[in-house]
């Protein structure tokens, strides 16, 4: 891993920040508040290629890794225009479909995730396992050559724009025990699949849904990778979505810390910029140090994963998924303190922040489940639960 980014990413870096800032925080709010979703913007970020940067060649997309999709992420998120569906169409399902899919799965799907022509949602997330994976109970039975899954899923973003959801359940044969993942691409008009929106308290253009399958039924290549392959199939997508969630917490984290360095600068209330005094100055700097730490471990955890070290980019992903939402988290508040009352204005865009930021601490991992997954495999120390 070198330290310093290569040509070619400072150069992917810059057109997707000069992207982003053509579309910029502004849309996303107009469009966030009128209920409408970001279709302009995803679609063109696709037509250029951003969406499917980790694809394969062979699959349509820009034959690079995680690093430059988790890249993506962040220069849109810095630039107010996250978009969330990145962490799990591009980010889990389309890894987890190029690593374990047959080649006619790769074919039908990757192409179209890389475009962001086909979008595909992810639920893993049920209401009575919650943080607790091994107690799902979404199940899939075999019926002749078909799958019958059923089961309930919660808090699944973005159900709404998915053309299929990646279903993680269990087989009938390892319905209790030790979680043995199997994974299901549900299409979302499949006969039986029902999804209703939660009335969530956020500002973001994704909602969430609670999805219900009740004897959804599916072809046998509906299944990707094997039946009860374990659980490095499952991580082989939920370490990218932890790289891609810290991606989002450390690009609204520098949007944050922008908007309030800039207004340090100018704002004056006893004849001299705010930033002048080291009340304010030293917190920002200390959210800048806060940003850039935890981005060098995404960047660590993201060069781990793309070399084939899945167990050294776990700790690193978790690690990283930690510290950018707690730098994020305090570089939002403190840019809200920075602005006084107008940090709490619409106006300035920064309260909306407050929002959206605290979610980086609870999905897709929570910080708990982070620092049990650190005590145990970082430490060793014995499982609490
Ligand atoms: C905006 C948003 C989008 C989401 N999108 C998706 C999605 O697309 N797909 C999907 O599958 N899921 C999604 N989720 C769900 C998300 O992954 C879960 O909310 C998260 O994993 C926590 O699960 P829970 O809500 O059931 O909390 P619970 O498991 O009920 O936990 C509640 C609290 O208890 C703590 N806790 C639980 N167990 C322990 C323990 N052993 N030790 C210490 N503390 C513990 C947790 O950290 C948490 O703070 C989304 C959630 C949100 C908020």
């Amino acid at each position: 891993m070198s330290f310093i980014e290569s040509p070619e990413r400072v150069a992917l870096r810059k057109s997707v920040a000069d992207f982003a800032a053509s579309y910029g925080s502004d849309y996303v709010r107009d469009k966030t508040d009128a209920g409408e979703h970001l279709t302009e913007l995803w679609l063109e970020a696709g037509k250029l290629g951003f969406l499917g940067v980790n694809t394969p060649e062979e699959y349509g997309g820009g034959g690079a890794g995680i690093y430059e999709l988790s890249l993506v992420l962040e220069e849109m998120s810095a630039a107010g225009a996250g978009l969330l569906m990145m962490v799990v169409s591009q980010g889990i399902n389309a890894t987890i479909i190029g690593r374990f899919g047959t080649e006619e799965q790769k074919r039908r799907w990757l192409p179209g995730i890389a475009a962001g022509t086909f979008n595909m949602a992810f639920g893993i997330t049920e209401p009575d396992a919650g943080s607790n994976s091994h107690r799902i109970t979404t199940t899939g039975s075999r019926d002749g050559g078909d799958w019958i899954l059923n089961g309930r899923k919660v808090f699944i973003s973005a159900v709404d724009q998915a053309d299929a959801v990646l279903v993680v359940g269990r087989t009938e044969d390892a319905k209790t025990g030790k979680l043995r993942p199997a994974l299901f691409v549900v299409p979302t008009d499949a006969p039986g699949f029902v999804y209703q929106p939660i009335d969530m308290e956020l500002r973001i253009p994704d909602r969430q849904f609670t999805l219900f399958l009740d004897d959804v039924r599916l072809p046998a290549d509906a299944l990707v990778g094997s039946a009860d392959a374990g659980l490095m199939q499952l991580f082989a997508g939920l370490n990218p979505e932890r790289i891609m969630g810290a991606a989002s917490a450390v690009g609204i984290g520098r949007l944050a810390l922008g908007r309030a360095v800039d207004y340090a600068k100018q704002r004056s209330v006893w004849g001299a910029p705010i930033g002048t005094h080291q009340g304010i100055a030293h917190p920002l700097a200390q959210n800048k140090i806060e940003l850039e730490l935890a981005k060098l471990m995404m960047q660590k955890a993201a060069t781990l994963y793309d070399s084939g070290d899945d167990m050294g980019a776990a700790e690193a992903a978790n690690m990283a998924k930690y510290a950018a939402a707690e730098a994020a988290v305090r570089a939002v508040d403190q840019a809200v303190h920075t602005l006084g009352g107008n940090g709490l204005s619409a106006e300035y865009g920064v309260a909306r922040l407050l929002n959206i930021v605290r979610i980086s601490r609870i999905a897709p991992v929570s910080r708990e489940m982070i620092l049990n997954f650190v005590a145990q495999f970082g430490l060793g120390l014995p499982k609490s639960y």
